[in-house]
């Protein structure tokens, strides 16, 4: 018995010997980095990294990015007839329309963040986006009075949620939603959970400046870290530590329309109906991708001082913003240089 127990003891030991030394192996082992290159999608410009135990991994994490990207696609583009949300804008009003849960649960945030920001975030600025797609393709400035009579078909009281039924209904004809500023932030937490799942080292995925991470980076890097450029210089103007925070650029300066001098945002103020016009970069950290998509395209409405206020209520969220008055400064809420990189 007593030498049966000390063989016991023997392999136990020696099988936890072997478990320390591919323990070891694994962590010394320099990892596989694949990245996807850049792809057009959702109407910018995506990249997926991966860094795994081997490129295959690599590979199969990338893929599951892409497929849960063009998923979201397929069913939030506005611009698509086809899409689940064109269906919901074409019928919501004559009836209420049954949503996928996807769907659902970005709609349910989106009213979330229309009320935290007091309707400066609001996704149904589809009829006010409609003018303004117009003037981009044929230089037509929006009238007052087509401004006016497009607010009347925007405002996020207007939309019928019903959780039980997972229905959504427009109380008011011609409404249009518009996920531009929320959906790709959705679509980000999606592909990284995606590649969670597969238990690689670490991923990164960007739509459209729409950025998170995980897990360990690319060696030799010790951190997942991002440049922010500054629009009016064509230089980058900091540097951020990101790790498994998500961040959000929204600005004037990838999308707008200029007339007589005038820069038209893609960002409209759904009170006003006018194109945000006194920041013209807003970057949100925040431990989400959605939240600071939501958030990048509020405080862009909102404004320096209401903006800041709001991102500096916030736990765990902050805001780096570029003023048009100021367009070399950098302006940062109180929390927000713990990220910088020298
Ligand atoms: P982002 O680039 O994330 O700031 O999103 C901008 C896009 O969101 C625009 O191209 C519109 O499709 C949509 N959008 C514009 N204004 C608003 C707003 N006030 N609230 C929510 N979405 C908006
Ligand atoms: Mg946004």
């Amino acid at each position: 018995m007593k030498v049966k127990l000390d063989v016991l003891f023997g392999l136990l030991l020696s099988g936890l010997y072997i478990a320390t030394a591919v323990w070891v192996h694994r962590q010394y082992k320099p990892p596989a980095v694949e990245n996807s290159g850049f792809h057009l999608m959702m109407g910018t410009v995506v990249q997926v990294t991966a860094v795994a135990d081997n490129p295959a991994a690599a590979r199969r994490a990338i893929q599951a990015a892409f497929d849960v990207l063009q998923n979201v696609q397929r069913t939030m583009n506005d611009r698509d007839p086809n899409s689940e949300l064109s269906q919901i804008n074409q019928t919501a009003f004559e009836q209420e329309v049954q949503v996928s849960p996807d769907l659902f649960a970005v709609l349910c945030a989106a009213r979330q963040y229309s009320q935290l920001t007091n309707g400066a975030f609001d996704s149904t600025v589809g009829p006010l986006v409609a003018l303004w797609r117009r003037m981009e393709t044929t230089g037509i400035e929006p009238t007052p009075e087509e401004i006016q009579e497009a607010r009347r078909r925007v405002g996020y009281e207007k939309v019928i949620l019903n959780p039980t039924q997972q229905t959504v209904r427009f109380e008011a004809e011609g409404m249009r939603l518009d996920l531009g500023g929320i959906a790709k932030g959705y679509a980000v937490d999606a592909a990284i959970g995606a590649m969670k799942e597969l238990g690689i080292r670490g991923g990164m995925v960007d739509v459209g400046g729409n950025i998170r991470c995980f897990g360990t980076p690319p060696p030799p890097a010790k951190h997942w870290t991002i440049g922010l450029q500054n629009p009016r210089a064509e230089a980058l103007s900091a540097k951020i530590r990101l790790d498994e925070l998500a961040v959000a650029t929204s600005g004037d300066y990838r999308r707008f329309v200029e007339k007589g001098g005038k820069r038209f945002s893609h960002i409209l103020n759904p009170a006003t109906g006018e194109s945000a016009a006194e920041l013209i970069s807003v970057t949100i950290l925040a431990p989400s991708a959605m939240e600071a998509d939501a958030l990048s395209t509020a405080v862009s409405v909102l404004g320096r001082e209401k903006g800041l206020a709001l991102i500096e209520s916030l736990p765990e969220v902050e805001a780096i913003v570029i003023a048009a008055d100021k367009p070399e400064e950098l302006i940062f809420t109180s929390g927000a240089a713990a990220y910088l990189l020298k």
